[in-house]
């Protein structure tokens, strides 16, 4: 099963070629970018925000349309929360293979600093790994420098390397040699 990228017109342009090449590294596999078709929709006009749940639920409906069986990270600009929590950088959906990210508080800009395109890629090549972590079947790690910690903050993505840990490498490795039945 294959990785794929769909890199909405929104989220910052230029981009997709060096996080897709990133996260190939991240995660030793290749990984295919294209410009997304997707639909984005679930906005809540007093948050000022999208409902991650139902940009899932748009990504899944489109994938079992065009009957894409690869796991699908889809890039957004737009601001994302999930029920319970202020914010979210992303979210994984790993029964469909479906996970999304924005790249909204990933900018130096949302905190008022200076933009930086090789942070802005660090950092969605980072979030964009630990997703496609989930649908490749990781929970959450408690090693801060790995890829599966959740982070909370951007300190929390900025610590983490550009890989899994050990343990979390040997997992990925378990998953994908075990023949299924
Ligand atoms: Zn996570
Ligand atoms: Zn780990």
């Amino acid at each position: 099963m294959g990785i794929k990228i769909f890199w909405d017109a929104r989220a910052p342009s230029g981009l997709q070629k060096p996080v897709a090449r990133t996260i190939a590294q991240i995660l030793n596999a290749s990984v295919d970018v294209e410009e997304s078709q997707i639909l984005i929709n679930g906005y809540r006009q007093q948050r000022a925000q999208h409902d991650a749940r139902i940009v899932l639920d748009r990504l899944q409906l489109f994938k079992r349309r065009h009957n894409i069986k690869d796991n699908v990270l889809l890039v957004i600009q737009e601001d994302l929360f999930e029920e319970d929590s202020d914010f979210v950088f992303g979210l994984a959906r790993d029964t469909t293979g479906s996970a999304v990210l924005s790249a909204a508080r990933l900018a130096n800009e949302y905190y008022g600093r200076k933009g930086s395109d090789d942070e802005l890629i660090d950092r969605i090549s980072k979030e964009g790994a630990h997703e496609i972590g989930h649908l490749m079947g990781l929970s959450h790690c408690r090693n801060q420098e790995c890829v599966m910690f959740q982070p909370t903050a951007l300190d929390d993505l900025d610590r983490k390397k550009k890989a899994f840990c050990p343990y979390c490498w040997s997992l990925l490795d378990s998953f994908t040699s075990t023949p299924s039945a």
